[in-house]
């Protein structure tokens, strides 16, 4: 088992060396939002010092000097994860990319960008559009770095036509845990050339190495889109429309869902009404957003008016069609400030992220609504429908701590359980952490298991890489804070 050594003064003397006294901080000076990501809920844990890094070079330097003397490391992108994986668990200093934040060459013969790990999804998406590209991976998310989606497979609300951001990462430079650089991939499109590192490291949450460069796929941006709303009745009628519209051959870019709760929290709480509750005189209990694309407005209204057909008989109250530019941008606003709301109305709040088989989105909703109920906590839900991917929200104003995760913890046991019976993931695309390991285990069994963690060997035997995470176990750790 590994056993870490603190931050000595001579190796926070070789760190700041490294990266300047600027970007360096320590002990008193480290400031508390290093100590947590977005799930607070998992624990706060100080580090014993901050890097600010710009170069490879220096993250390379770092990665030496705490390898040699046994200091766990744990990067960090813009802390926006909800399963502790930015965390350091067990100590150690945490090296931050957001001062990587450079996109550094658009490479349009071959369609693809160069661009460092700490570039903002929202500037990397918005210069893309304005170079007359796009790159599609679209998390909720927009304020987090790309190096944290590529380290978590990010996926978001348009992977049901894109795919997730595994499928946009064509290299990478990573520095291995003993400070060496190697670089995986090539801006090539396709590969059968040994075992894919590459993808290893996608979505490995910080625990193999650490991402310093990406090039990434970009393709040519979509001229029009269209979105349509349909209300329905209630969740199980809205999620049974699911496979009808995906049959329709509509390739349509978002299919997103929400319950009606959900829609009355971000009405009342930003002031967007955008979601109507009574449609052709009825309540509407949950809905559809679709978003269709194409090329120009004549190749999507025949779209539109399928979509329209396939929704009426499915059970959509209606069809609602969103054009304008500003009532599309209120849509996805609000759609997108979603968790924001539900943050900000709990005073306790954990997290499930399941993927499971479309047609059993609703019955595993019914099921964890049923648990909730008798655990006496509150759910709030909201999803990618077009690929089974359900954000659930167990929340809390009434319960102390120690209560509300006593009873989460069993409906999440309870829940997990009914996800690997429907044949589900753990997580669809907010990762494992520290939070998840347990169900991980659970759900993939002690030989996968044990293989992930084996893997974690070889690349990190002294095991300092954001330890504790994913597949990494540990007793003990360092010391909330
Ligand atoms: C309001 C809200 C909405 C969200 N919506 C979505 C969504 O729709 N889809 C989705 O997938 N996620 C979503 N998320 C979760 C979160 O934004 C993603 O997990 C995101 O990818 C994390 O990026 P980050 O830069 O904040 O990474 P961090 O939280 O800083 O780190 C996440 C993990 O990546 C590792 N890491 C970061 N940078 C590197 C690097 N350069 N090299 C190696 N490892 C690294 C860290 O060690 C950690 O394990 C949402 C979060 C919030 C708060």
């Amino acid at each position: 088992m590994a056993k870490y050594n603190r931050l000595t003064p001579e190796a926070a003397e070789l760190l700041q060396a490294i990266v300047g006294k600027q970007r360096f901080s320590a002990g008193d000076g480290v400031k508390p939002d290093y100590a947590h990501d977005e799930m607070p809920i998992y624990g706060r844990y100080l580090p014993e010092a901050v890097c600010l890094a710009e170069t490879t070079e220096e993250i390379a330097a770092i990665m030496k000097v705490c390898n040699e003397r046994k200091i766990p490391v744990t990067v960090r992108g813009a802390g926006t994860g909800l399963v502790g994986g930015c965390v350091p668990v067990h100590g150690g200093i945490v090296v931050s990319t957001e001062r990587m934040n450079r996109i550094l060459e658009y490479d349009m013969r071959n369609l693809c960008v160069k661009i460092q790990p700490g570039v903002l999804l929202c500037d990397l998406a918005a210069d893309a559009l304005a170079h007359g590209v796009m790159y599609p991976p679209d998390p909720g998310e927009k304020t987090a770095t790309v190096g944290g989606n590529v380290s978590t497979n990010a996926g978001g609300m348009k992977a049901v036509k894109y795919g997730v951001t595994r499928d946009y990462v064509m290299a990478m430079t990573v520095v291995l845990p003993n400070g060496e650089i190697i670089k995986l991939g090539k801006s090539v499109c396709k590969t059968s050339s040994g075992y894919s590192l590459l993808h290893l490291m996608i979505g490995s949450e910080g625990t193999l190495g650490i991402i310093t460069e990406l090039t990434l796929k970009l393709i040519p941006k979509p001229e029009k889109d269209v979105t349509l709303m349909l209300p329905f009745q209630d969740i199980a009628t809205a999620i049974a429309a699911v496979p009808a519209i995906k049959l329709a051959n509509l390739d349509p870019q978002s299919i997103e869902f929400a319950e009606r709760d959900v829609i009355d929290s971000s009405a009342e709480f930003t002031g967007n009404h955008i979601f109507p509750t009574v449609v052709n005189g009825k309540e509407a209990g949950a809905y559809i957003l679709v978003t269709l694309v194409g090329n120009n407005e004549q190749e999507l209204l025949p779209k539109m008016d399928r979509l329209g057909e396939v929704a009426e008989k499915a059970g959509a109250y209606d069809t609602l069609v969103i054009w304008t530019d500003t009532l599309k941008k209120d849509v996805w606003a609000a759609r997108s400030a979603f968790l924001t709301v539900i943050e900000a109305q709990s005073k306790l709040l954990d997290e499930m992220d399941v993927v499971v088989p479309v047609d059993k989105i609703a019955p595993f909703l019914v099921y964890v609504h049923e648990e909730a109920d008798k655990q006496g906590v509150y759910i709030k839900s909201f999803g990618h429908a077009g690929d089974g991917n359900l954000h659930i929200y167990c929340c809390s104003n009434d319960l102390e701590e120690d209560e509300f995760k006593r009873r989460v913890k069993k409906l999440m046991d309870a829940s997990y359980a009914k996800c690997t019976e429907f044949e589900g993931q753990v997580s669809g695309e907010h990762a494992i952490g520290h939070a998840k390991k347990q169900y991980l285990r659970e759900s993939v069994g002690e030989t996968a298991y044990g293989l992930m963690g084996q893997i974690k060997m070889v690349f990190d035997p002294y095991e300092i890489l954001n330890p504790g995470k994913v597949c990494h176990d540990l007793e003990g750790g360092a010391e909330a804070c």
